[in-house]
């Protein structure tokens, strides 16, 4: 069995480390996109436009894709030295996510000529995309969603709601699923449609965080018009787009999970030898139990990308998205329950946390929802890994 890295791997890590050390700006290093995203999404800051601008440019935004998509053709185990090296630094890489991990995949594979050429913007973040897929009744029943599409000769006419939208307020365009068919079967009836969002009669109302924090909002359609040309792939096949094209991102969104997690586990060891319960021996065990888990997240991780690099689906990947966010869940209640009453404390005259863990254990049941909540992945855990029966 061969463990080590390939030549060819260790000098693709040495050049993007020497990338990273002597290109990534000061506040890149150590950033946290839970506790230092801005209060208003508004606010993206321009340095973080600048640098996503430049890996784009260097060939490290996405490297998997050719020069032209902001990559370097790399090999699947290069992209995940990337994730980790990435993660390690705690550097962000863009800012917003659907643009580049959701957009340009989709439009590569369904999208026409025309659309294809949205592509590099997306994945640069010259242009800022919101997903329109949840409804106040289609969240994780998707299928169900009732935003209304009608076809008029060249152009769609759209009414209808979408909810806990990412980004919304910034964004120049909306990959948006709507129903065009309402008598088919409802996968059978969405379709895609790109959705510029300073189209009369879109009214976009932020939503806020249990800590404050705005960076989703509702979207509301009033008679939009939306031209023919608009549409993605075929009428009446946006499930499939759903379904498809996502398979690469997925696969290594677990490396950042699993590496904030290892990194909370180290702060919490430090929080324990500031507030004295490092001595403590039930948070000894409670703290090195977190660790356990971390380390075993990691391994199945590892074993979940190999499969997928050799071309097998990873159904793994459910497990792990759900075992991260719960855990993430876990260790900040930890570190709130260490601070004891200081958790609660946000002004930096009284407390040394600051408010930290009570406001990252609010915004980790974000993670446990987004993308599909704990409870899909384990119904997907349980048909899928254990070969349960569907209920
Ligand atoms: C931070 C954040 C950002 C988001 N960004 C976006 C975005 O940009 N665009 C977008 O379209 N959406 C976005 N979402 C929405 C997200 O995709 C949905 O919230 C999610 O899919 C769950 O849907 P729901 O909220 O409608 O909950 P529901 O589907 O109503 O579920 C409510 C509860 O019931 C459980 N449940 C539902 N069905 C089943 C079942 N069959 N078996 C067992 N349990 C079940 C769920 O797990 C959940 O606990 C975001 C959400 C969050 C938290």
């Amino acid at each position: 069995m061969q463990l080590a890295w390939s030549a060819q791997d260790e000098a693709f890590r040495a050049e993007l480390a020497t990338f990273l050390d002597t290109e990534a700006p000061p506040e890149a290093h150590g950033y946290d996109f839970g506790e230092s995203r801005p209060d208003e999404a508004s606010i993206i800051p321009d340095w973080l436009r600048a640098w996503q601008a430049k890996l784009f440019d260097n060939g490290w935004m996405i490297p998997a894709y050719p020069p032209e998509l902001g990559g370097r053709n790399s090999t699947p185990i290069q992209t995940l030295i990337y994730l980790e090296e990435l993660s390690k630094r705690r550097i962000p890489r863009a800012t917003h996510f659907p643009g580049y991990a959701i957009v340009a995949p989709s439009l590569l594979e369904f999208g026409n000529d025309e659309q294809k050429k949205l592509v590099p913007a997306a994945i640069r973040g010259d242009t800022i995309w919101c997903i329109g897929m949840s409804e106040p009744n289609a969240g994780s029943d998707l299928a169900g969603l009732q935003t209304r599409a009608q076809l008029f000769d060249d152009h769609f006419v759209v009414n209808g709601q979408k909810v806990w939208t990412s980004y919304a307020m910034i964004a120049s365009k909306c990959f948006c699923y709507v129903r065009t068919d309402p008598s088919a079967p409802k996968h059978r009836g969405i379709s895609l449609l790109i959705i510029d969002m300073d189209t009369p009669g879109i009214d976009v109302r932020p939503l806020r965080h249990i800590n404050g924090k705005a960076d989703f909002a509702e979207v509301f359609f009033t008679d939009v018009e939306v031209p023919r040309e608009n549409l993605v792939g075929e009428l009446n096949g946006g499930w499939m787009i759903t379904q498809g094209s996502l398979a690469h991102e997925r696969a290594g969104l677990w490396v950042d999970s699993v590496s904030r997690l290892e990194q909370t586990v180290f702060a919490l060891v430090d929080l324990a030898k500031r507030t004295g319960h490092d001595l403590d021996p039930v948070a000894r065990r409670r703290i090195a139990e977190k660790y356990e888990l971390a380390a075993s997240l990691r391994a199945l991780g590892y074993k979940g990308f190999a499969s997928f690099a050799q071309g097998s689906s990873a159904p793994e990947h459910s497990y792990m998205k759900m075992a991260t966010s719960e855990a993430g869940k876990a260790v900040f209640e930890l570190g709130m329950e260490l601070c004891g009453p200081f958790a609660a404390v946000t002004d930096p005259e009284l407390g040394d946390e600051n408010g930290r863990w009570v406001n990252m254990f609010f915004m980790s049941f974000a993670n446990t929802i987004a993308g599909g909540s704990s409870e899909i992945q384990r119904n997907i855990i349980a048909q899928r890994i254990l070969g349960l029966p569907r209920k």
